[in-house]
């Protein structure tokens, strides 16, 4: 892969925003915080209370506007937790918090017992296994399926020392099988900008894999999606259980029904309800803010 390729790559990228998540989520070489690009060493997460993220009462607001009000969320390790609530209720601004992207008000945020993500920057957090996917796909559409995912995995040691590592037999086999579980191997040496919409959040699902996550934030992973693509979006999130930790938003009850586990119910920046699918679909209050009679 030269350099020219990487450029042209970057420059398809859709905008700003994005350039500069995916930047972070990398291990912070570009972007805003282009100093911080050392990676953090957390050793083993401290799973010792049984949680593997932890808000207490986290507050914060936009120009007075409360966008989350005391809000407190426990995830435990190898859970698999959607979370549901009508346009504006802060589902997002949740995961702005979780990542560093937006700093509360007021609250407590924990990754395992011991690491005050509150004290870290967006490129650390990412660096620690707690990564994020972004509603839009944020792939390199001029690399080839297979590059993007050997750029993830080496990304984090510097563009420089990317373009000359070569991967160990061990990163190798951890390629291809991330190539399997998102149902790409037959396409490894497409360029990502010939996939299909549903292909490119699969790949993109895949750079995030390939850094080893111990937990996945996903913001409305089948957006867009035909069914198909859908379902087997349901298929790849609940192979990745209990390996991994997930943390899903999404609107589609469909396909919430198909993975869920616990649901949290946000509305105005609060925790309206909590529970299985069932429990929180019975409930009033839901079935008045979001669900609809
Ligand atoms: P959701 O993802 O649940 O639809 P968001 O978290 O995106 O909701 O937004 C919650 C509220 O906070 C919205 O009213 C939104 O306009 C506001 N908001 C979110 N981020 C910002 C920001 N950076 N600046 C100002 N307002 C924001
Ligand atoms: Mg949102």
């Amino acid at each position: 892969m030269t350099p020219e390729l990487m450029s042209a790559g970057r420059e398809r990228l859709q905008d700003r925003r994005d350039r500069e998540a995916s930047a972070a989520a990398l291990g912070g070489s570009g972007g805003r915080r282009a100093g911080y690009s050392r990676p953090h060493q957390p050793g083993t997460l401290d799973l010792t209370h049984g949680r593997i993220l932890y808000l207490e009462d986290v507050s914060v607001s936009f120009d007075g506007f409360q966008a989350l009000k005391q809000l407190s969320l426990d995830i435990a390790p190898g859970e698999l937790r959607c979370i549901i609530g009508p346009n504006g209720a802060g589902k997002t601004t949740l995961m702005d918090i979780i990542t560093g992207k937006t700093r509360p008000d007021s609250g407590r945020v924990f990754f395992g017992s011991t690491i005050d993500l509150l004290r870290h920057s967006e490129a650390e957090i990412a660096s620690m296994g707690l990564c994020r996917k972004f509603q839009k796909p944020t792939v390199f559409e001029a690399l080839t399926v297979f590059e993007n995912l050997e750029l993830a995995l080496k990304a984090p040691r510097g563009v420089a020392a990317a373009l000359w590592h070569r991967l160990s037999g061990e990163q190798r086999d951890r390629l291809d099988e991330v190539l399997g579980l998102i149902q790409l191997s037959e396409h490894w040496q497409r360029p990502a900008g010939l996939l299909s919409h549903g292909q490119k959040q699969w790949l993109e699902i895949g750079m995030l894999l390939m850094q080893a996550p111990k937990l996945l934030l996903l913001d409305e992973p089948v957006a867009g999606m035909t069914d198909q693509e859908t379902e087997r979006t349901a298929e790849l999130l609940l192979s990745l259980t209990p390996q991994h930790s997930l943390v899903v938003v999404e609107h589609d009850m469909s396909f919430i029904a198909r993975i869920a586990q616990t649901v949290s119910v946000l509305c105005e920046g609060a925790l309206l309800a909590q529970g299985t699918l069932a429990q929180v679909q019975a409930d009033e209050r839901v079935i008045e803010v979001y669900l609809g009679r």
